[in-house]
């Protein structure tokens, strides 16, 4: 269960946050737990966070290592500050700041050679559901920005499946839409890297999960957990989402 802050919290609040919401999964022993804040409170939220279950990740790096690339943070910087994880592909990130699937593929490499675990974000746009072109988007994301990789940088990764149209919009893929994004992404998995690794992938579902839908979702053996937005922001509903 990883929840996304996007540009949400400065380092006090992030503490506060943690004071929270640990108290609130101490007992979550079922699924690993990841928070990933703007890269200005993965200090805090490391010292919060020590000692306990809960990750603290990125919501992106660069590609090289150091040099003069302005404002840009790279893996062994976000490693160093003692995150684990880091998100790479968002649909944000995408349609803001033009990420494309090589990039994405960039991003992704730099992060295992940095040892961090990235979750690799794929999704449709509304149009394209509409158009009928959702698995060939999904296919076209899977074989520009993670194919590439080789079986073992493979096994290392989550995948998340997020529908644009469903983030942050309150319009949540229904548990069965979900499952069948997620079957075309497993097969993909499997086709390109065997049956066996088609099975282990795990694969988040993103898209305005809520504690009131969350179970409902997670009912679907595809879905193996959920990338969260908005309703991660506060202590109490993110906690009652890992503990669904
Ligand atoms: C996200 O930011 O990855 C996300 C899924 O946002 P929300 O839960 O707010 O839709």
């Amino acid at each position: 269960m990883a929840g996304n802050w996007k540009m949400y919290k400065t380092p006090a609040e992030t503490k506060a946050f943690f004071d929270a919401f640990l108290q609130l999964v101490a007992e979550a022993k079922h699924c690993e737990i990841a928070i990933c804040p703007p890269f200005v409170n993965i200090h805090a939220a490391v010292e919060a966070s020590r000692g306990t279950r809960v990750g603290v990740g990125a919501q992106n790096l660069y590609w090289k290592n150091e040099g003069a690339f302005t404002g840009e943070v790279s893996g062994p910087m976000i490693k160093a500050s003692g995150a684990a994880w880091v998100i790479i592909g968002h649909s944000e990130r995408r349609q803001y700041f033009g990420e494309t699937d090589a990039t994405v593929l960039e991003r992704t490499k730099a992060a295992l050679a940095a040892g961090l675990k990235p979750i690799v974000c794929v999704g449709e746009r509304l149009e394209e559901r509409e158009a009928g072109r959702t698995d060939a988007v999904l296919a076209e994301q899977f074989n520009g920005g993670i194919a590439p990789l080789d079986a073992d940088a493979f096994a290392k990764i989550v995948i998340a499946y997020e529908p644009v149209w469903a983030i942050g919009t309150g319009r949540t893929a229904t548990p069965e839409m979900a499952a069948d994004a997620h079957r075309v992404l497993r097969g993909l998995v499997s086709a390109k890297y065997g049956a066996v690794a088609g099975a282990a992938i795990r694969i988040l579902y993103g898209g305005s999960v809520k504690p009131d839908n969350v179970k409902g979702l997670m009912a679907q053996p595809e879905i193996d957990g959920a990338l969260v937005g908005g309703a991660s922001l506060e202590a109490a509903s993110f906690a009652s989402i890992v503990n669904f």
